[in-house]
């Protein structure tokens, strides 16, 4: 994903197991390997994840554009 992956898109590189297939490689994002696990961002299961992973992607996504008057 050259120009990157918005938030909400599933990654080309998310294999068909939901595992990333450049773990371990040199070309995985830095910022993919950056990312540790821990209890506040998995939780317990794969839900709690995705739901701690959607509430940061509405926390930081961008603010939308002002609305049109017309
Ligand atoms: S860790 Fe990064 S490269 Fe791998 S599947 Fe997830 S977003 Fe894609």
């Amino acid at each position: 994903m050259p120009h990157g992956k918005p938030a909400g898109v599933r990654c080309v590189q998310l294999g068909d197991q939901d595992r990333c297939l450049l773990f371990g490689q040199p070309t995985r994002p830095p910022v993919c390997a950056s990312l540790r696990p821990h209890p506040g961002l998995c939780g317990a299961s794969r839900a709690e994840a995705l739901a701690h992973i959607a509430w940061m992607e509405r926390a930081t996504a961008p603010p939308l554009p002002p609305k049109d008057p017309a």
